[in-house]
């Protein structure tokens, strides 16, 4: 098994360059670059030196960022132009994630679509260090010589389509800048037309593709976005006869984060760039490598506007002992969704959208769903709506009673000694439009609202 791409990328950019870089180099690298970043945003950014008020200078150690306070997507959103640290001539690109191009990437703000767009600044030198991990991350199945089917929004200069095509020129690899998918006909006609190697997109529109059409003959597709269900992943592992890898990345991250090696186990990550903690989501204490918690970032060589202990909402842990691709660099685990993704029933039970995930994408022709949960004082109603292939599902229809099945094998939904479970209502109907690439989530209605 070759070891992930990454290693020896980091080596070099840390100033170790060789077959066994020491980990304590690059926790080197880190602190330094910690510091830079630290005293930056002081020196720069309003709102840093408001917040940082108080604390050293500059952290001592790694572990002392334990005392610094974290930021969250709200201060990104209201603070704005205070967290810049760069006159407004050196951004290159602003991604606003009202703009459903960019949101492949970028998980929606929980707390709604209305009020202030969460905007994230980019200098050049920004974009430089996304493309150069674009690069590195796709060669560990992107040989130079492929042709690189891109599914993400590649209109707009510097969008992550574009940037991740100039990664692939530099790998010696051919881009085709397809966009995301609208219209699935037409995007397998360019498929066939222009024969794609490898390809990078968002799992539900790939899925899309793939229940479509299991005659392409990709060697290893990438499905970027914060949860992709294993279930999915498998329907197009099948269909096409190909590895899928998975990415993590938030535009928060600069687009990128990490990514599977061939053991795909987990994402190694960009470590010369990000600073990954994993902490308690209640106390917010950081938690021994192992245990799971939420995923907090730092960004440690960004410039336009740096990141500091940047609240992410997701769920991992990393996992121990050391990958079998034999790299030092750790492993997080591929992430769960966060409180978003988890509902509470009246009852006291508990439906994870991410157990739904693998249910119903495990069955044949299924592209996506929508879910709702009815509160009421009684007993709750989940009412789920059911997306299949228009040319249905290899093997016969799929039934509401098929769905309403699977959904039963859920100890949230059929119940367990400790509660009850729910109701629930199920409809199947033909899809005629691709999803959206954007984070799916479960609603949840009150009876009494
Ligand atoms: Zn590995």
């Amino acid at each position: 098994m070759r070891t992930t791409p990454l290693q020896p990328w980091i080596a070099a950019r840390i100033g170790c360059p060789g077959p066994c870089p020491d980990r304590r180099d690059l926790q080197r690298h880190q602190l330094a670059r910690l510091r830079d970043t630290v005293q930056l945003a002081r020196s720069r950014a309003p709102f840093y030196r408001a917040l940082l008020a108080g604390l050293p200078s500059v952290p001592r150690t790694l572990d002392d960022l334990a005392d610094y306070p974290f930021t969250t997507p709200a201060d990104v959103t209201g603070q704005g132009l205070r967290l810049l640290c760069v006159g407004q001539d050196d951004v290159a690109r602003v991604v606003s994630q009202e703009h459903l191009a960019d949101l492949p990437l970028a998980p929606l703000d929980t707390s709604g679509t209305t009020g202030p767009p969460k905007r994230l600044w980019f200098t050049a030198a920004d974009q430089e260090l996304t493309i150069d991990f674009f690069a590195v991350g796709m060669s560990t199945f992107t040989e130079p010589g492929d042709r690189a089917l891109i599914l993400l929004p590649c209109e707009r200069p510097g969008s992550v389509g574009d940037l991740l095509a100039t990664a692939m020129e530099r790998l010696g690899a051919t881009p085709i800048r397809h966009s995301v998918v609208r219209d699935v006909g037409q995007s397998l006609a360019a498929i066939h037309t222009t024969g794609a190697d490898v390809a990078v997109g968002v799992p539900v529109q790939v899925l899309a593709l793939a229940r479509a059409d299991d005659d392409l003959h990709l060697t290893a597709v990438l499905l970027s976005t914060d949860h992709v269900p294993r279930s999915l992943a498998r329907a197009v592992e099948t269909a096409w006869g190909c590895r899928v890898f998975n990415h993590y990345g938030m535009t928060e991250m600069g687009l990128g984060g990490g990514v599977e090696c061939e053991a795909r186990r987990g994402y190694h990550l960009r470590e010369a760039d990000l600073y990954v903690e994993i902490v308690d989501p209640a106390t917010g204490t950081p938690v021994p490598d192992g245990c799971p918690g939420e995923i907090v970032f730092t960004t440690l060589t960004r410039t336009g506007m740096p990141l500091i202990r940047y609240r992410t909402g997701d769920l991992s842990r990393f996992l121990p002992g050391p990958c079998p691709c034999g790299t030092m660099l750790r492993t997080l685990e591929r992430i769960t969704r966060g409180g978003a993704g988890i509902v509470r029933t009246a009852a006291g039970g508990e439906l994870a959208l991410a157990d739904l995930d693998e249910a119903l994408f495990a069955l044949p022709g299924v592209l996506d769903f929508d879910a709702t949960l009815h509160r009421s004082p009684g007993r709750d109603r989940l009412d789920v709506e059911v997306r299949v292939a228009a040319g249905g599902a290899p093997g016969g229809r799929l039934t509401a009673q098929d769905v309403a099945g699977a959904l039963q094998t859920l100890p949230g939904v059929a119940g367990t000694h400790e509660g009850p479970g729910v109701d629930v209502t199920v409809r199947v109907v033909p899809a005629t439009v691709v999803a959206a690439p954007t984070k799916r989530r479960m609603r949840v209605v009150s009876a009494n609202a």
